[in-house]
């Protein structure tokens, strides 16, 4: 009797939100989050081509969008914002229904539980707020084009609170018919989806380091801030080298398998220096912010695996975060006999001429002592590397030697 009583909805009665659409400046640590975001909002019913990530940085983007609306802050990366937050108000064909620009706090870093804290840099952390004055300074720019702008503050690190701060940060009047189990679900499936890219790029960055360690090759390492990725903040500089032919790995997305950080960090934590291999306490103990902890990090990683034959310093124009990390990490880098080279000061003129002379000493350097470099490091290395194939483990005589004639 129940059942045949019982009202049966002929349509989910949730509203529909497949054409709502949503813009999320490319900026910052949405660099490192935007899986998560993706998965988040495919999960609250956005379909994937109604969510728009604005284009990279460039000047253009800055000239044509941001004109006008600058705000007071004296980082480059933070300036650009608003050429981003422009773009997505103004250079939409199909207009927008929501700007997304969260303050995040902490990021979900593979360090956290080993390092103080995962914070991100205050002014990454309130860019939103500081860059919406310009847009709205003289009138609402964003309600003028019928959008709601939504900037929850989200601590990331720490899942059990995200579900709250989106849904009472914003999202609950941005889109109707929300609850709190729905966005508990959709938090659930963005760091599902966050997990799997970070996996996929980790798998892929242990193959190149088994490539080179098979061909006995160099390759680089990156360090520097996610948003050095963005080609109109970190100039591409690793994609020139790249084009030389030396494969080129980011810190972010270093293979963090545990037979490799055993490896590698096992002496260090038998020794007692450390207590795990994501303990950077030996060289940075107050690692409070999560992208310098990263940097630190891979500083360490790279003067410990041979085939890393050269590290590539990325900072920004006026960094006050990077500033404290240069002498530890050039320091880390070459007291392993790992080739150091660093571009400071980035700003938005992508350096053309002395980038392309630094890229050239570069991969002279590289040419001349790469070799050079891997045997050095292997010969300081312990046992029984898990990137080379158990064959290699131990080290044979060269080719030459073992095919020379009997005396
Ligand atoms: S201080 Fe450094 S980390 Fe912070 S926003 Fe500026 S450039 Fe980025």
């Amino acid at each position: 009797m129940p059942r045949w009583f019982a009202r049966t909805p002929s349509v989910d009665p949730r509203p529909s939100r497949a054409k709502l659409r949503v813009g999320i400046p490319r900026v910052l640590n949405a660099w490192s989050t935007h899986q998560f975001w993706c998965g988040l909002f495919g999960e609250l019913g956005i379909e994937r081509l109604n969510l728009v990530f604005s284009g990279d940085t460039s000047e253009e983007q800055g000239r044509q969008y941001g004109k006008g609306r600058g705000t007071v802050d004296c980082c480059y990366p933070v300036k650009c914002v608003t050429g981003h937050y422009g773009e997505l108000v103004f250079g939409q064909r199909q207009k927008l229904d929501m700007v997304f620009s969260p303050m995040i706090y902490t990021l979900p870093s593979f360090m956290s539980g080993h390092v103080a804290r995962t914070l991100t840099c205050p002014r990454v952390m309130a860019a939103p707020e500081n860059i919406k004055a310009g847009f709205l300074k003289e009138r609402d720019v964003f309600a003028e084009n019928g959008i709601k702008y939504v900037t929850p503050f989200v601590s990331l690190d720490e899942p059990l609170l995200v579900p709250k701060q989106l849904f009472e940060g914003g999202l609950r009047e941005a889109l109707p018919g929300l609850t709190m189990e729905e966005m508990q679900r959709a938090v659930d499936e963005g760091y599902k989806a966050l997990r799997e890219f970070n996996e996929r790029a980790r798998k892929k960055s242990r193959e190149v380091l088994e490539w080179c360690a098979r061909e006995n090759r160099g390759c680089l390492l990156v360090l520097a801030r996610p948003y050095h990725m963005d080609p109109g903040i970190g100039h591409e500089i690793e994609v020139d080298l790249q084009a030389y032919g030396y494969p080129i790995l980011w810190a972010q997305y270093f293979p963090i398998d545990d037979d490799l950080m055993q490896w590698a960090f096992g002496p260090d934590i038998a020794a007692g220096h450390i207590k795990s291999p994501f303990d950077i306490k030996d060289v940075w103990p107050s690692s409070y912010s999560s992208n310098t902890n990263e940097i630190l990090w891979g500083a360490k990683a790279a003067a410990r695996i041979p085939w890393i034959a050269c590290v590539i310093r990325l900072a920004s124009y006026e960094c006050g975060m990077d500033q404290p990390t240069y002498t530890p990490v050039q320091q880390i880098v070459e007291r392993s006999g790992t080739l150091f080279f660093s571009f400071q000061e980035l700003d938005s003129t992508k350096p053309a001429g002395s980038v392309k002379i630094r890229v050239e000493t570069i991969t002279h350097y590289l040419e001349k002592y790469a070799t050079d470099i891997i045997r050095k490091k292997k010969a300081a290395s312990p046992p029984g590397c898990p990137l080379l194939p158990s064959a290699w483990e131990t080290e044979r005589p060269p080719l030459v030697r073992q095919l020379a004639p009997r005396a």
